[in-house]
């Protein structure tokens, strides 16, 4: 016998043999890894337009399938349906873009201990790859089923001109949409806390500063109404160990504080502070504005960059069921300190499934995600888009990997 020949033959037929499961995981790292590598940040719109160029290159070979791109203040979305509609009762949906990271050579990733490391991998390039995939393989099986996705790429500044611009301006609607970006594998979302991002000015004179006496000091006066209102969010929480406890009260981060003034000599006659707030229902964005307003004084110039109220995301029980039945555990509906794209769904009563595979370290550069969730997940997803969408027998479902 020639050695060779043994070697192929049992080579092939271990390939043959190749677990389906198995398959997936490498397919959905493999994808994983290669969208990771496009730096699709906020400052590089040709990098987004690459990335949206993979995934386009990944779905245009599916017959029967319509792709549609918008764009807002230069900001691409994808948005893909089955020929037969555009109100499709699912909705897969995304975003492209990941954080800065400062150094250069930041966006690649390794594999450690059964997890794909690198910026973006959980916030969300491989959940990308899993909708990707997800879109792929359930439209090559069932070309009109009425599954969509919709893929932006200002998610990271607030998504007014990705899911926002979509839903607001465009028109998209669907039964109920699939966003992985929040939540856990064993965790769905049901509601996410309101949120609020104040710019505060403060205003005074400028004066040598060898003489105090002839200037009114800008950054002082801000740095006393910050601690003020440091004090004041205090009440509903008065350290970050009660907090770590129990988040689901009302919080104010101070995030940016500046000065346009340079010289070390010189009191500022401007000084400018940014807070991050959130607050459960029933606190309002209207509430908070006026209770953060009584507490600066009107020394202070106030100007909300961002505002979203609190929202409900009403997940599908079948959803929440299912992910029980797959994964084998428990599972439990969570309430969420930071906010998702959910919310401009939400406006139109649209139900919101809101879960993700095993995600960590999430805006850092050793940000994880763990491949045999994602596998997991994927397979939740599957079976409750067939069970949900009626593409398979009672008998078949979940067996089509
Ligand atoms: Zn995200």
């Amino acid at each position: 016998m020639i050695p060779g020949l043994v070697d192929v033959a049992s080579r092939r037929k271990n390939r043959l043999m190749t677990d389906p499961l198995d398959e997936l995981r490498l397919r959905l790292t493999s994808l994983t890894r290669d969208l990771i590598l496009i730096p699709s940040t906020d400052s590089r719109p040709a990098e987004r337009k690459r990335c949206f160029e993979f995934i386009r290159n990944h779905l245009d070979q599916l017959e029967r399938i319509q792709l549609r791109e918008f764009q807002s203040n230069g900001y691409d979305s994808l948005v893909v349906f089955p020929q037969s509609t555009e109100t499709p009762e699912i909705l897969l949906c995304g975003h492209l873009d990941v954080v800065e990271h400062p150094e250069p050579d930041a966006y690649h990733s390794k594999l450690v201990d059964g997890r794909i490391v690198g910026p973006g991998a959980g916030d969300m390039k491989g959940q990308l790859a899993i909708m990707m995939e997800l879109f792929r393989s359930l439209h090559s099986r069932y070309p009109d089923a009425s599954l969509g996705l919709a893929i932006t790429s200002d998610e990271e500044r607030g998504g007014a001109d990705g899911v926002r611009f979509l839903f607001d301006e465009v028109g998209l609607r669907c039964g109920l949409a699939i966003i992985p970006d929040g939540g856990s594998l064993n965790e769905v979302t049901i509601e996410e806390k309101g949120v609020l991002h104040l710019s505060i000015r403060c205003h005074g004179h400028a004066a040598h500063a060898a003489r105090p006496w002839l200037g009114d000091n800008a950054l002082q006066k801000l740095m006393g109404h910050l601690e003020d209102l440091a004090r004041h969010f205090c009440k509903y929480a008065p350290n970050l160990e009660e907090l770590a406890e129990q988040h689901w009260v009302p919080t104010c981060s101070l995030t940016v504080v500046r000065t346009p003034n340079q010289s070390a000599n010189r009191i500022p006659a401007e000084a400018g502070a940014v807070v991050d707030i959130r607050f459960p229902p029933t606190h309002t964005v209207a509430g908070m504005l006026n209770e953060v307003a009584e507490v600066l004084g009107p020394d202070c110039e106030l100007t909300a960059l961002m505002k979203a109220e609190p929202t409900f995301l009403d997940p599908d029980e079948l959803f929440c069921q299912i992910t029980e039945e797959v994964s084998g555990r428990s599972t439990r509906l969570i309430r969420s300190a930071g906010g998702s794209d959910g919310r401009f769904m939400r406006q139109f009563g649209i139900p919101v499934n809101l879960s993700r595979p095993l995600v960590d370290n999430l805006h850092s550069q050793d940000e994880w995600i763990d491949v045999a969730s994602m596998v997991t997940y994927y397979r939740i997803c599957e079976t409750y888009i067939a069970r949900k969408l009626k593409l398979v027998d009672a008998g078949d479902e979940g067996a089509g990997i």
